[in-house]
């Protein structure tokens, strides 16, 4: 047995493809239509084609299948751009598949010289009637025998305008009675009145993606077309046309796309939650966009580690969320900087500290390395975790109470002497005395105490915002959701708290990176202004999910 990794399925055939000389390298392609923002499952099937062709010493080409003019974009293909940047690789070539609608028409024709295509005048409820079932053979077409002449006067008047939307469609002349209803004369090409974001008004018919998509490869002389398990019955049509057309063999292999707990996964209902305000855009951090990931503070390190982890699977899954944030803890527990920060703030005053007085302490920034330090002020009023304190705490509590004594992280031991209330019985305030002794590092007090809670200086701390995400979803599995899936959004998937935190923290980049202390990991927001800076929790420090699952 090798002591290397074991192959994934699709490394196996292209290693056999290159031991038996099918090809002297191979060339991938990660092909997204520009109708929405990329979503994890797209990182997946970038990570898939980027390391194949880095590991064989191939390439990889961006490929927009922008066919559909309809739903594509322009503002789209710029974010995808940036996203598969993000996510750290770099294209060979960027290619749209309507710039090959030339080369496209001219393989249609092509087909119509071969009598392997026919120009249908059904409409589409016609030609559905006439598809049959998967069980019951379909029917011709009362067009299916058009001569090659009718077809190419009739296919180059589509072209040129001659017909309405609908009124005409040309379609491959394969066999009605196939069990695959893909391969009953597909419809290959349509006619579409409408603005394409690239090719502009120049086109009024445009192919369909089945037409486009294996055609774009192989003009692109694609090697392994990689994608996933729903075009397996699309297999036989994309072969067929690259056969008929005596065209470069490409090969299309198809792996299982990747779904995850807790999220949607399709475009369509992702435009769907941006459109109805579920969440606030594509890069709402609650959505499962690359976008999104970015802003609430993921790492392309993390995502490309989760892509690896998962491997890649022939059949369908479903993988859990809890994989992919254990893969952001390992990399922001390396890379984050470690800041002290107060969530829901209370008031503690240290009675026995001099009014005036101040003094620097020092933190470290990084686990294990005492060298890293910053300095940060005490004085007599610090903010504390409203959650830190407890009026009448059970035996288990180790935090603050009336007359309990906890250390300060980076200071000293304090003991809660008096508990200050509004006149609505609130808690307001604490005040506290400290041990002078205590001293983190120069600790000579002899008193131990099992609770330490971290705090902020109150006279220099800045206010922030801070949002605190959870999952999008309450279903596990949202592809059991039977009817209107906006039902199942979890209401508490975003919780906006008050803060206090060091006042350094106010100047950071946005899209900067933390560990707050005790809270988790934090990513500067986009919407922080010079007066209330905002910071996305990232994720929590330890795996709170899967306790919750549990208890409920
Ligand atoms: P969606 O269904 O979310 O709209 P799509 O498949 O229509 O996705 P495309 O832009 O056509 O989106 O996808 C580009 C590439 O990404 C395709 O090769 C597709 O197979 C792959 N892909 C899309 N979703 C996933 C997924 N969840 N897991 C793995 N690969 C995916
Ligand atoms: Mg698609």
């Amino acid at each position: 047995m090798s002591e290397e990794k074991s192959l994934n399925f699709i490394e196996e055939i292209i290693e056999e493809h290159l031991k038996e000389g099918r090809y002297k390298s191979i060339i991938t392609r990660f092909p997204p239509e520009p109708n929405g923002y990329l979503h994890i499952g797209h990182a997946k099937s970038i990570t898939l084609n980027f390391t194949l062709a880095r590991k064989y010493g191939g390439i990889t080409n961006l490929r927009f299948d922008d066919t559909n003019p309809v739903t594509e974009e322009t503002e789209y293909v710029d974010s995808i751009k940036d996203d598969i940047r993000w996510l750290g690789y770099e294209w060979a070539n960027e290619f749209y598949a309507s710039d090959y609608f030339e080369q496209l028409y001219e393989y249609a024709v092509d087909l119509i010289q071969k009598g392997l295509a026919y120009v249908d005048d059904s409409t589409s409820d016609e030609i559905a009637a006439l598809k049959g079932t998967p069980t019951e053979p379909g029917k011709d077409s009362p067009f299916r025998n058009r001569s090659v002449e009718e077809n190419m006067k009739m296919f180059s008047d589509m072209r040129a305008g001659k017909y309405k939307d609908g009124e005409k469609v040309l379609r491959a002349k394969i066999d009605m009675s196939s069990p695959n209803m893909l391969m009953r004369d597909p419809v290959i090409y349509r006619i579409k009145h409408a603005h394409h974001h690239r090719t502009k008004d120049h086109w009024v018919i445009y192919p369909m993606y089945d037409f486009a998509h294996g055609q774009s490869d192989s003009i692109e002389r694609i090697t392994h077309s990689i994608c996933t398990l729903e075009f397996v019955p699309h297999r036989p049509l994309y072969d067929w046309l690259i056969e008929k057309l005596e065209i470069f063999p490409s090969k299309q292999y198809e792996f299982a796309r990747l779904n995850m707990t807790y999220t949607v996964m399709s475009k369509r209902k992702l435009l769907q939650l941006v459109n109805d305000k579920v969440v606030d855009g594509w890069d709402d951090p609650r959505m499962p966009t690359i976008a999104a990931f970015r802003r609430r503070g993921y790492t392309p390190e993390a995502i490309r580690m989760f892509c690896e982890k998962i491997g890649v699977a022939r059949r369908d899954n479903l993988i859990d969320y809890s994989l992919l944030e254990f893969c952001i803890r390992e990399h922001l527990n390396e890379t984050a900087p470690r800041a002290m920060v107060v969530l829901n703030p209370l008031k503690l005053i240290i009675t026995n500290y001099e009014e005036q007085k101040s003094e620097w302490l020092k933190a470290e920034n990084v686990p294990n390395n005492p060298e890293d330090t910053r300095d940060i002020p005490f004085s007599n009023t610090l903010w504390i975790e409203h959650d830190d304190f407890m009026e009448s705490p059970d035996k288990k509590w180790h935090r603050l109470s009336p007359g309990g004594m906890v250390r300060l992280k980076h200071a000293y031991i304090i003991q809660c002497n008096e508990v200050v209330k509004d006149d609505n019985g609130n808690v307001i305030a604490l005040h506290c005395t400290y041990i002078p002794e205590s001293k983190s590092g120069n600790d000579t007090s002899g008193i131990q105490v099992k609770g330490v809670i971290h705090w902020v200086n109150a006279p220099t701390a800045v206010d922030a915002e801070v949002r605190l995400y959870d999952r999008l979803f309450t279903i596990e599995d949202t592809a059991d959701i039977e009817g209107d899936f906006k039902e199942y959004i979890n209401p508490d998937s975003l919780k906006v708290v008050q803060a206090k935190m060091e006042p350094w923290l106010a100047e950071v980049e946005n899209g900067s990176r933390f560990q707050f202390l005790r809270n988790g990991y934090f990513c500067k927001d986009k919407t922080s202004s010079p007066a209330l800076p905002v910071f996305n929790r990232t994720v929590t420090l330890k795996d709170t999910w899967q306790k919750e699952k549990k208890k409920g």
